[in-house]
């Protein structure tokens, strides 16, 4: 097994067949925000490489990487990327002498992840969200509208989504306030305003784009694949009582615009490649614009941990899988841009909520706890319906191979009370 000359433990998320990329700050880029890659505990700093010519015939433009952000690498053509990440494993090989030797270098470009801070790797423009989990879907039908109306009549048809809000897209660790708005018991006549008590989150993957469509064209289904950058771990919060009373006819809107956040290092679709398996079987046949001719997702593994102020140690409340999904990328994609709609550089979609069958693999509070009338017994002696201030909430992801890990590392984020 490939192997590099700095030291990865087999459950690591970070060994050299992933090389995920993100933005760091660290005291030595006085400032300034790098782009890096991610190498067990460490960060191989790209910009300052780039600075000093180790990419100068692959990626001549050192402004790449002087950005602070990922989106003019992205939107490089994918062959590049491919090749610069080949580089990169060659650097880094355990048998390679150049930074391996090189004490100087090592400590100018290799800092540990622990003594730097991860910034929002990408200049989003647009953020979409898709409700791609029939399972996910199907409960929150159930609970909504009852069993006989569960699936809505276009479900099956097509990936139902809605267009989300950017500008408060925000990266891991960055603490979430408590939102306030309009709610409205079923009781009362009239809605109430103040701050939400349902605050929940929800399990889902995103991508970003690379490189996108002109307005009036389409991404055809199997090409749709070209167009994806990488993925990350998202948390999706939603305010389910103010989500409740404002969704209707319109889909969501106040209930999911004050925070969604994402994990720092965005894992390319070149390192997920073993971990690719055919998609679920789909009834009834998707429209000819939304059948590829290969329908594949990827193998996984997802986790969702609480943390109170109470717990020392976070407590996994679920556990689920990309698998489960039943609309893959390609078919949010081809599906997204079927009216012209242009995607761009640095668009995040995301797959909706991750539900599998089992009630552990649930990928929200309002199914693990069916709203509320199963709290959630922890081992502090507490119980949860919803989250609570003090809250923290971690997501990891990670597909495992064969003594390697390709991983994700986490998104963790801590509630606020509302002010
Ligand atoms: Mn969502």
């Amino acid at each position: 097994m490939h192997k590099s000359f700095i030291p990865v433990s087999p459950d690591s998320h970070f060994p050299i067949q992933n090389l995920p990329f993100g933005v760091f700050k660290h005291i030595n880029t006085k400032g300034k925000a790098h782009i890096g890659t991610a190498i067990g505990e460490f960060i191989l700093d790209l910009t300052y490489l780039s600075d000093n010519n180790f990419f100068s015939v692959l990626i001549p433009d050192k402004e790449i990487f002087r950005s602070g952000n990922l989106n003019s690498f992205m939107s490089l053509d994918k062959e590049i990327r491919k090749n610069f990440r080949e580089k990169l494993k060659v650097l880094l090989d355990e048998n390679n002498p150049v930074i391996r030797d090189d004490k100087k270098l090592r400590e100018k470009c290799l800092y540990l992840q622990k003594d730097c801070e991860m910034i929002l790797p990408v200049k989003i423009g647009d953020y979409t969200d898709f409700y791609s989990s029939r399972e996910h879907a199907t409960n929150v039908g159930i609970m909504f509208r009852g069993k006989e109306n569960a699936l809505m009549p276009n479900w099956l048809h097509l990936p139902v989504g809605y267009h989300g809000r950017a500008s408060s897209v925000i990266i891991s660790g960055t603490k979430v306030k408590r939102p306030k708005g309009q709610t409205k018991a079923d009781t009362e006549e009239y809605p109430k305003f103040g701050e939400s008590k349902l605050l929940d989150f929800e399990l889902e993957m995103g991508y970003f784009i690379s490189s996108g469509n002109k307005l009036g064209t389409n991404i055809k289904v199997d090409d749709a694949l070209e167009k994806v950058f990488g993925l990350t771990i998202v948390n999706d919060w939603s305010a389910r009582d103010i989500q409740k009373w404002e969704y209707q006819p319109l889909g969501p809107f106040l209930a999911k615009n004050f925070a969604t956040s994402v994990s720092p290092w965005i894992v390319t679709l070149d390192a997920l490649e073993p971990f690719k398996k055919s998609n679920v079987e789909q009834s009834p046949e998707p429209l000819p614009y939304l059948k590829p001719k290969n329908n594949f997702t990827y193998d996984i593994i997802l986790e969702v941990y609480i943390k109170t102020k109470k717990l020392d140690i976070p407590y996994l409340i679920c556990k689920s899988n990309f698998k489960y999904l039943y609309w893959s990328i390609q078919q949010q994609i081809a599906h997204h841009t079927i009216t012209g709609c242009n995607l761009q550089t640095g668009d995040l979609l995301a797959s909706g909520t991750i539900s599998g069958i089992e009630p552990d693999s649930f990928g929200s509070m309002l199914e693990l706890t069916w709203r509320g009338e199963k709290p959630l017994k922890l081992p502090s002696g507490e119980e949860r319906k919803f989250l609570q201030d003090g809250d923290t909430v971690i997501m990891t992801a990670y597909c495992q191979g064969d003594g390697y890990r390709i991983g994700f590392g986490s998104v963790e984020s801590e509630i606020l009370p509302a002010v």
